[in-house]
């Protein structure tokens, strides 16, 4: 340690231009050793870390700022001294290396700085022995940034793919899960159906009760059937109170069972509103897809099935009649 203060003295490192330079600059430099003995830091080491420069002299990094993390550090010192090469810890991959705390007044989410390392051979002190040099640049606010950028991407994804009002698939990702489905299907010889939906006489509860107790039953049905389909079957809004499920791996037979459950779940509903207790029913039109038929044609079948329903007396499930297969 004494040896270290003592190379700082014969440096005339406080003295020299270059190092009043160092003390301007908003990086941190530190000069260390394979040991991570510090040799000098500069300014904004001091103030970030509140140790002066004399105090951190010939002090292993791991005594003055104790961290799980400086292991990597030293691997990538030995990197450096060994090869000769750059090495680089970007505060993205690593988090914050050392425990310097973050004092951003403007409320930042991260407790600690979080710092980007650049490690380079450094052969100027005077005992010609070879030690790195390492910049730290503050990326605290660059990483908040990305990570804003990262939620709100991914906010719009969902945004995109997910209906706002019932929280299931839109109508356009269920189709497009539903094309995926009808080439998987062709490809590999698999069976595929799909249920359509309709709440009965819908536009009385928004009549009788309000176009926000209509919303409530459309959340509670949804979020019903949601809960109820098969996790490797995927379920839409269709439309303004229809649903649409796609039954991967399941023939006519099937589908038909499948309804049978989604249409007594949705019966069993009695959803509170005001003073009111709504009980919606709903019909529904299944269709086995045949392999090569296109979307527009199954969902065709689905709908006369429905249709069928509807004229049956509702609240019931009705099944399409496929096209005859081709050989
Ligand atoms: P049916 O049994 O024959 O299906 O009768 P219905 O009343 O359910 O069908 P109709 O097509 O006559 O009415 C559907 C209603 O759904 C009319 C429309 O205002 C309502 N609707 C569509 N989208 C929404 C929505 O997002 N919220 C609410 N509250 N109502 C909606
Ligand atoms: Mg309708
Ligand atoms: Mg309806």
């Amino acid at each position: 340690m004494k040896l270290a203060r003592d190379h700082l003295v014969s440096w005339g490192l406080s003295q020299t231009e270059q190092l009043r330079l160092l003390d301007t600059i908003t990086v941190g430099v530190m000069v260390v050793d394979a040991d991570l003995v510090v040799y000098p830091w500069n300014r904004f080491m001091q103030e970030h870390t509140g140790i002066p420069s004399p105090e951190a002299l010939g002090e292993r990094l791991h005594d003055l700022l104790p961290s799980s993390r400086l292991p990597i550090v030293e691997r990538k010192v030995r990197n450096v001294l060994r090869l000769g090469s750059y090495e680089f810890l970007d505060s993205r991959i690593y988090g914050h290396i050392l425990p310097i705390r973050n004092c951003d007044a403007l409320g930042s989410r991260f407790d600690y700085v979080q710092l980007s390392w650049t490690l380079v051979p450094f052969h100027g002190c005077p005992d010609g022995r070879p030690r790195v040099c390492i910049s730290m640049t503050d990326d605290t606010h660059i990483v908040e940034a990305e990570q804003e950028l990262l939620r709100i991407r991914s906010e719009l994804e969902r945004a995109n793919r997910i209906d706002s009002l019932t929280g299931i698939l839109n109508r356009a990702t269920v189709l497009a899960t539903l094309e995926d489905e009808l080439v998987r299907a062709e490809r590999y010889g698999r069976c595929l159906s799909i249920a359509l939906m309709d709440i009965d006489h819908f536009k009385q509860v928004n009549d009788r009760y309000g176009h926000l107790a209509g919303d409530e039953v459309l959340r509670k049905v949804a979020s019903c059937l949601d809960e109820m389909r098969r996790r490797s079957d995927a379920l839409g809004r269709y439309g303004g109170e229809e649903f649409v499920a796609v039954l991967t791996e399941t023939n006519l037979e099937g589908a038909i069972v499948a309804a049978e459950r989604f249409r007594r779940v949705v019966e069993e509903q009695a959803i509170p509103f005001d003073q009111h207790v709504i009980r919606p029913t709903a019909s529904f039109g299944v269709a086995e897809v045949i392999p090569g038929q296109a979307q527009e044609a199954a969902l065709a079948i689905a709908d006369e099935a429905l249709y069928e329903a509807k004229a049956s007396g509702r609240n019931c499930v009705r099944a399409g009649t496929p096209p005859a297969r081709t050989e």
